[in-house]
């Protein structure tokens, strides 16, 4: 029995930390512990671009570990890039323990859209820390978005298809 650690870094807000925790814990039935850490690593910014580099955050996150760690989701309120693309709205390590999602560009007038959205992130980037890759499914989590309009479309679980695979890996944590 292993936790799913939700880790709010910077000025993440509490109400939607928590809420995420809600919603990984109904996704991916694993209990989910929260924590605060400080700002995110200075390592990953890039001064040039005034963003933090996804991978190299991944990096600096995968120096914590917990001892009933199943999977660790770094929250940030920064904005991250990675080599060859503008931004991301967060990255994974495939099939690793490793995720972070900012909520940079997901911010909304509304806030029930809003977490939605971070709901989404974090769903799409744990699977694939549980080995899933994008799904053609467009409504299924794991199908790959890179606009709001993407996001905004899919929802927050997965297809059958993918409900199935990820169900047979969480099946070791559970
Ligand atoms: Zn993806
Ligand atoms: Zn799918």
């Amino acid at each position: 029995m292993g936790f799913i650690y939700l880790v709010a870094f910077g000025g993440v807000e509490e109400r939607v930390l928590l809420a995420d925790a809600v919603n990984v814990k109904e996704i991916f039935e694993l209990e989910v512990r929260v924590a605060h850490a400080g700002e995110p690593p200075p390592e990953a910014y890039d001064p040039k671009r005034g963003q933090y580099r996804a991978s190299v955050l991944l990096e600096a996150l995968s120096r914590v570990s917990f001892p009933d760690m199943v999977r660790l989701v770094g929250l940030v309120d920064v904005d991250l890039y990675e080599e060859g693309l503008n931004f991301v709205f967060g990255e994974a390590q495939y099939g690793g323990k490793y995720a972070v999602v900012s909520t940079y560009r997901l911010k909304d007038a509304d806030e029930r859209r809003y977490f939605e959205r971070v709901f989404k992130e974090t769903n799409h980037e744990l699977g694939h820390t549980f080995g899933l890759k994008h799904c053609p499914d467009p409504y299924c989590v794991m199908s790959f978005s890179n606009s709001l309009a993407e996001v905004d479309r899919k929802s927050r679980d997965f297809c059958p298809n993918c409900r199935r695979k990820l169900d047979y890996v969480l099946s070791y944590y559970r």
